[in-house]
């Protein structure tokens, strides 16, 4: 190696040393903004709105993965261990969960700051092994018990935003009053999509709607829906052919017209259904991934409105 080349490379190391020495002040940022480490889309959304141009944002999940099952890379779990505030979900993505208890102390847990729905509410469960009516507390959620899905919901996803803009406050006082600004306005946006759900699946023909993996409890819940999944929280499971059939019984019985599906998983499960009961397919999207150069949260939310508000016959 040439000489000058040497000592840079050991400048840089020197200077590498000194900063790890340093301890926390020096972690987690770079040029004056905070690296702050996202595990998957909705929360990237929350972190990028919320911090601005405080913030450097990374997500863990790749974009237009699906992020339930991901696995971290040896960079990633040193990323978490640098990162100034990690951004998580407890209980949504195992492998995130381990590496944020082993190696970071700055984590902050959506799930912490709003009501959680537990996992085990769901319809899908009802007429296999369980008895209908009966509590379906410690089946296969085995996470805690409840539902991670809570950004479906615009005014839990507010109280998000405005919560990560206290921590970020916590982090950098500098900059507090601008994080509690743009939280501000976030949720003055959210506020006014919740209004035009509300306002639009208000007045529907039906309140069932099938979807393929049980994703948007929450977003029923808010809006007096009630949402049957064909597989459970988790996309991966495999439905039973007697659950496949009794979805499709079930569809028939509300009058449904659509089977919906989403954008990163398969249609096979949905389309199986809707052939059974003889209806049609849509895309509902659960917002887990996002193509961003074609959308964002509130883009796919308001599509989700109108597929919805059609499929369910809303007259407003
Ligand atoms: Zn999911």
């Amino acid at each position: 190696m040439p000489l000058r080349r040497f000592l840079a490379v050991s400048a840089a190391a020197l200077l590498l040393g000194a900063t790890s020495a340093c301890g926390q002040e020096a972690n987690g940022s770079s040029g004056g903004r905070l690296d702050v480490v996202t595990a998957f889309y909705p929360l990237k959304f929350l972190a990028e709105r919320v911090g601005g141009d405080a913030v450097r944002v990374s997500q863990l999940t790749k974009p237009g993965a699906e992020p339930h099952d991901v696995e971290l890379t040896v960079r990633q779990v040193a990323e978490i261990s640098d990162a100034a505030l990690v951004v998580y979900l407890r209980g949504f993505q195992p492998a995130v969960d381990q590496a944020v208890a082993q190696r970071s102390k700055r984590g902050f847990d959506a799930g912490e700051e709003v009501e959680l729905l537990p996992a085990g509410e769901h319809d899908h469960e009802a007429g296999e092994e369980h008895q209908e009516g009966a509590g379906h507390e410690g089946d296969e959620h085995a996470e805690g018990g409840t539902d991670p899905h809570v950004w479906l919901d615009p005014a839990r996803y507010a109280a998000i935003a405005d919560a990560l803009a206290v921590r970020l406050g916590t982090i950098d006082p500098e900059r507090a009053a601008a994080y509690t600004e743009r939280a501000r306005t976030l949720h003055a946006e959210l506020d006014a999509l919740n209004g035009e759900y509300a306002a639009k699946l208000k007045t529907c023909a039906r309140r069932e709607f099938v979807t393929s993996h049980t994703a948007f409890h929450y977003l029923a819940d808010r809006y007096s829906l009630k949402e049957i999944g064909i597989t459970g929280i988790t996309p991966e499971t495999e439905p039973s052919p007697q659950r496949l059939a009794e979805v499709a019984e079930r569809a028939k019985a509300t009058g449904a017209t659509t089977i919906f599906f989403e954008t990163l998983v398969s249609p096979k499960v949905a389309e199986t259904v809707a052939r059974e009961a003889g209806v049609g397919t849509a895309v509902l999207d659960p917002i887990e991934g996002v193509d961003e150069s074609r959308a964002d949260y509130f883009s796919v939310m308001r599509a989700n409105l109108t597929a919805l508000a059609t499929a369910l016959g809303c007259s407003s």
